[in-house]
């Protein structure tokens, strides 16, 4: 099954199967590529991935780097130095992470992980003309949407959705805010980038749309995603779809005005 076809039965189409679901991976790390499409094609299942492309090339992810060259010195990043670091401007957060490794004796670029790794962009060209591959914006350099003022987020997105034309030859319409933080008023900003579906991390289960965002644009569909980690078992999986489950719909609604 295409993405048209899941988003045409959104928006009123042909009905999907019962219990039906879109699998998405945020921020294009090469392990999706190398790890998870050679499963994904087996179980002949399509997936949208959702790209920072600002990282692409480089060996870490901030996030990864902090983390990293911590345990390399024995240690762990606590979770306000994360919180810390995701409320600078963008262009910040890199030498944040230096400095947190420096204070703590660590290596600034630790030796890159193969498994940790964003893409390249020539594994990415490679991967987004591959079967059952479906590539979303998840901004540049994972900045957090809801920090930014309107010109400042369209020229994070004007510029992300022209490169990933220009060299993935990718128009996309589905955008996946980095930590699903983002405000409503942006939502005519996503529209006026060509973005027309809004993923996010609030849970929820999907029934039919199409719905706005506070009324404001009629255009932009906002859709709930349960979110998978790395060390989920199947059962926690399981027990969070059923809690999803009996919830009311959720709200079409930008986080966080919520
Ligand atoms: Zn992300």
């Amino acid at each position: 099954m295409s993405l048209d076809e899941v988003f045409a039965a959104y928006n009123g189409g042909a009905p999907l199967p019962p219990r039906a679901a879109l699998v998405t991976f945020d921020d294009g790390y090469a392990n999706n590529a190398a790890v998870a499409y050679p499963v994904l094609q087996r179980l002949r299942v399509p997936a949208l991935f959702f790209l920072a492309i600002g990282y692409l090339d480089e060996p870490w992810f901030w996030w990864d780097r902090l983390r990293e060259g911590l345990r390399l010195v024995g240690k762990t990043p606590r979770r306000e130095d994360y919180a810390a670091i995701k409320a600078l401007p963008p262009r910040a957060v890199e030498a944040a992470v230096d400095a947190h490794l420096h204070q703590a004796g660590a290596p600034l670029q630790p030796e890159a992980l193969p498994w940790m790794r964003p893409l390249t962009w020539e594994e990415a060209q490679g991967f987004a003309r591959a079967e059952g591959v479906f590539i979303g914006n998840h901004g540049d350099r994972h900045e957090i949407f809801a920090r930014l003022n309107d010109t400042e987020l369209a020229l994070v997105l004007s510029r992300t959705q022209r490169l990933l034309a220009l060299r993935l030859g990718v128009e996309t319409p589905w955008l996946a805010p980095p930590n699903g933080e983002w405000r409503s008023e942006q939502a005519d900003v996503f529209v006026r980038s060509g973005l027309r579906y809004v993923f996010g991390t609030q849970p929820g289960w999907v029934r039919r749309g199409p719905r706005g965002v506070d009324g404001r644009s009629a255009s932009l569909v906002v859709l709930p995603r349960l979110g998978v980690g790395a060390e989920d078992t199947p059962w926690q999986l399981l027990r969070r779809l059923l809690k999803t489950y009996w919830r009311p719909e959720s709200p079409a609604r930008a986080p966080a005005n919520s």
